[in-house]
């Protein structure tokens, strides 16, 4: 067992690609690279090399330099079974209950279905680390697009199942944006109102508000909380069942 060092890498417009480097084996994974030269320079400037991509979901913002680093690096393509067809490159398919071993730090496989129709979350138990793509955000969570409301809520319960402490490294520096929705719908919530004055003062000098860790969100994020009295009063569903109320909660996000 081995705890990783991660590095956090922002491209495009608001994306996260991590790198994930065990010190044991030298080995360096990347995760959802949406672009390559930014991943060649930081593997550059911290001397590792690129054995492994991990990749989330299919979508070009999270796959777009798979080909590229392949050809580079002759590195190996990890991916979700549920969606091999659509991972540019894939060598090896993994789903639910699967380990995958990158050197001495083992990550857990979880399928985590809704954004898209496959869609993994990688659970680095040692380092406390999920590498959760576009399910979860910080006080968010990703659009329904492939999949159903009640697959998207089951995903994030089983998220909801890991320790507290386990760090949320999400793939968008959405924060900001999903808080002020946040705040529509439990604006009561004292720790989501701390937790808003922290992430304007980062955000206006331009710092990450990400990675959060689980037990702050399921204190502050909407679409962790459809148990909550006060977010069921807000979209009118009280003693609604909690995938009707997180359904709601994710429609009214998708208007706001
Ligand atoms: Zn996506
Ligand atoms: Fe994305």
């Amino acid at each position: 067992m081995s705890q990783l060092e991660i590095l956090q890498i922002p491209v495009l417009n608001d994306n996260y690609v991590y790198l994930a480097h065990d010190p044991q084996s030298k080995q360096t994974a990347v995760i959802d690279p949406a672009v390559g030269g930014p991943v060649m320079d930081a593997l550059a400037t911290k001397g590792w090399t690129l054995t492994h991509i991990l990749n989330t979901h299919h979508h070009a913002d999270h796959t777009g330099a798979n080909l590229e680093l392949k050809a580079e690096t002759g590195c190996t393509i990890v991916g979700p079974k549920a969606d091999r067809d659509r991972i540019p490159g894939i060598d090896v398919e993994v789903a639910d209950g699967d380990t995958y071993a990158l050197g001495k730090a083992v990550a857990r496989v979880l399928d985590v279905p809704g954004h898209t129709r496959g869609h993994n979350a990688y659970w680095f138990k040692e380092s406390d680390a999920l590498f959760c793509g576009d399910t979860l955000f910080a006080l968010g969570c990703g659009r329904v697009f492939e999949g159903t409301h009640k697959q998207m809520w089951n995903s994030l319960s089983k998220i909801m199942d890991l320790p507290d402490a386990t760090r949320i490294y999400c793939a968008h520096e959405y924060t900001q944006t999903n808080g002020r929705f946040a705040l529509t719908v439990e604006p009561g919530n004292p720790l989501l109102i701390a937790r808003m004055t922290e992430i304007d003062q980062l955000r206006s000098q331009g710092k990450p508000t990400v990675p959060s860790t689980l037990g702050l969100e399921k204190a502050t994020n909407p679409f962790l909380r459809p148990s909550s009295a006060d977010l069921q009063q807000a979209v009118g569903l009280v003693g609604a069942n909690l995938v009707d109320v997180f359904a709601e909660t994710r429609i009214r996000k998708d208007n706001f």
